[in-house]
């Protein structure tokens, strides 16, 4: 017997799925702008993400969000991609059009947007910005930055190789500067972005003086577990701007659900208090 689907259906695709905030996000908007539908979480096993996107377009599932480790399997997977997935070859976006599965990778946006609220006018006369981390994000925020005109990206990681690696795909703007420029200072960028999981609650802590900062430098941190990071407090400590994390991964949704279920949504203090008091609560969990 057939099953009939009476609303739309999203969600995230993950190994492990449980600890993703998307199905509270999405499920936020889905309540809020009286959309009938749902959006749940898949755990899918490591190599068998190909049997799992064949899902996708049938029984009401009309997309996913895709999360580690799936996200260069799931570029495979695609049929077409979106400019901006094309050039990073990792999606987190996944729909089905006339038959084929199309991915899009909205990171970039996620990262661009939350700048754009939280430091106003913070690229019009930024040209060099220092990126830690070699990682996918750290890929995609080289990517965004390029897009608003940076002409000098240095990219300090742990791994030398894994920054060798990111500056030689963005050579026009990307080169490698030593891990321990970190205890050096990072003199002269504009921007200085976190994009390793360093600072994270249960990762090592990002030691970094921010002395040598100009007094115009933007700090942003990509970390939002705590929802402060100390790189942020340090920052604004300093009379910095500085943007947190949790604003990228908010905004990384929207593009998704827009095209899943054909309304843009906001991300309201509504939406973030939401979000904030997860993450609070599983923080004091953890101590
Ligand atoms: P990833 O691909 O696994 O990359 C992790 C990066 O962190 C690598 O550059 C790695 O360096 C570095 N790193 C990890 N542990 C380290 C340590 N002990 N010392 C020094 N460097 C270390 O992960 P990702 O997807 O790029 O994510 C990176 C961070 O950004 C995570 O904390 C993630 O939660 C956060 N994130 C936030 C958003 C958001 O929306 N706000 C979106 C995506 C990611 P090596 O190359 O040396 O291993």
């Amino acid at each position: 017997m057939m099953t009939t689907w009476r609303f739309p259906r999203a969600g995230v695709a993950g190994w492990p799925a449980a600890h993703s905030r998307s199905p509270i996000i999405n499920g936020y908007w889905l309540k809020t702008l009286g959309i009938s539908g749902a959006y749940e979480r898949f755990e899918v096993r490591p190599g068998e993400f190909g049997k799992f996107a064949e899902r996708i377009g049938r029984d009401g599932l009309i997309g996913v969000n895709v999360t580690a480790p799936h996200k260069e399997i799931a570029f495979a997977a695609c049929d077409r991609h979106t400019a901006v997935a094309a050039a990073l070859k990792a999606v987190n976006t996944l729909w089905r059009e006339d038959g084929l599965l199309w991915g899009d990778n909205t990171d970039v946006e996620g990262f661009l947007a939350n700048m754009d609220v939280s430091v106003p006018g913070w690229a019009s006369s930024s040209e060099s910005a220092m990126v830690i981390g070699a990682g996918g994000a750290a890929r995609a925020i080289v990517y965004g930055l390029a897009s608003r005109g940076f002409r000098r990206i240095a990219i300090v990681n742990r791994t030398h190789a894994k920054a060798v690696a990111v500056a030689t795909e963005f050579s026009d703007v990307a080169v490698v500067a030593p891990w321990d420029s970190l205890s050096r200072e990072p003199s002269g960028a504009d921007l200085l972005v976190n994009a390793s999981s360093l600072g994270m609650i249960g990762q090592p802590p990002l030691e970094i003086d921010l002395g040598a900062l100009p007094q115009a430098a933007v700090v942003s941190d990509i970390v939002y577990v705590p929802l402060r990071t100390s790189l942020v407090k340090s920052a604004r400590a300093r009379g910095l701007q500085a943007a947190e994390g949790l604003g990228m991964l908010l905004r990384q949704a929207i593009p998704a659900f827009e095209r899943w279920f054909g309304f843009r949504p906001e991300v309201t203090p509504a939406l973030q208090a939401l979000i904030e008091a997860d993450i609070l609560v599983v923080h004091e969990e953890r101590r």
